[in-house]
């Protein structure tokens, strides 16, 4: 059961569909956020001539609910672990050269493929992931703004990533507009996104851990994003159909935790009694019992679901085809 709607004010924008232009949409369902303690919910739409899902409307002022729910500065880089598998699937494809990362968060991956010897360039919206490359790092190659305010040469890179960026995208199809323009002939695309046909996205609809609102402005699915890419004269080479077994068991023990009610959306004034509630019962031998058994429960569910090739997220690999 969804609270009753805020009264706080949304100063919305409504977006036309960014794929086909259309301004026709059917309501799908709302969601919260469940990361910035934001009282308002949100609504995701999808539009009847294409079937691209989005919200809408959308927050006038989205930067705001980007780390507002961080408290102090970044740390660490929490998705390195991903960085391994990532070049590896790079690497059966190409063995070096010029390489962006659009998106490129606190510059873990663009760090290892520096080392690799890669020439690297980052494009990153946060300052705050932007210093920790630079002071983690030394990375200084990183731009802290937006791919289509930069001027990069035409055919200039060997490979360009957007490791679950473009569906916080605003304009997906302009950006992938731009990489066209600056991908080299025989370059490489990847993209990796969640999947809004996954088996988690149609059973837990507004729990769905990766829905991610109002952060993630579309949700993609393998159908879409082809669509995107023809539109946008790119061809997909080959898809990964599961990309992290362990982003698929956070994300269904998050979405577990929510469609139980365990976790709750929270409201600002709740937020730090929510962590006193916490604190006290960890102490207490049958929550920790409890937790590990629930642990254990949704590692063995989600490898199932990685077995049975459905995992939460999709990568796609793409080669650019000559213009219409
Ligand atoms: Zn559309």
């Amino acid at each position: 059961m969804l609270p009753p709607k805020s009264t706080v004010e949304l100063k919305n924008e409504m977006v036309a569909c960014d794929l086909c232009g259309d301004n026709d949409f059917t309501f799908l369902y709302n969601s919260h956020d469940y990361l910035s303690f934001s009282p308002l919910i949100f609504e995701l739409k999808k539009c009847e001539k294409c079937g691209l899902v989005g919200l809408n409307p959308r927050p006038e002022n989205i930067s705001d609910y980007y780390g507002k729910y961080r408290k102090g500065s970044i740390k660490k880089d929490i998705f390195e672990f991903l960085v391994p598998n990532r070049i590896k699937k790079i690497k059966k494809f190409k063995k070096g050269g010029r390489i962006l990362d659009v998106g490129c968060g606190q510059g873990g991956f663009l760090n290892t493929m520096l080392k690799d010897g890669w020439e690297i360039y980052g494009v990153e919206l946060s300052k705050d992931a932007c210093d920790f490359a630079r002071e983690t790092y030394g990375l200084n190659e990183i731009n802290n703004c937006d791919l289509l305010s930069l001027d990069f040469p035409d055919n200039f890179f060997d490979v360009i990533t957007l490791w679950h960026v473009l569906e916080h995208l605003g304009n997906p199809k302009d950006t992938l507009k731009m990489i066209y323009k600056i991908l080299k002939e025989d370059g490489l695309l990847l993209v990796e996104s969640p999947n809004f046909c996954s088996i988690q996205s149609r059973f837990f609809k507004d729990k769905w851990f990766s829905l991610d609102l109002p952060r993630h402005l579309y949700q993609f699915s393998p159908k879409i994003l082809k669509m995107y890419l023809k539109e946008t004269n790119f061809k997909i080479i080959k898809r990964d159909y599961i990309v992290n077994p362990r982003i698929n068991f956070i994300s269904f023990k998050m979405s577990l935790l929510r469609w139980t009610g365990i976790q709750r959306a929270p409201k600002i004034e709740e937020n730090d009694k929510l962590n006193t509630d916490t604190d006290s019962r960890k102490d207490k031998i049958a929550w920790k019992l409890f937790r590990f058994s629930f642990n254990i429960i949704c590692l063995l569910i989600s490898l199932f679901l990685n077995l049975i090739n459905c995992d939460d997220s999709f990568r796609v690999y793409c080669k650019k085809t000559s213009r219409k």
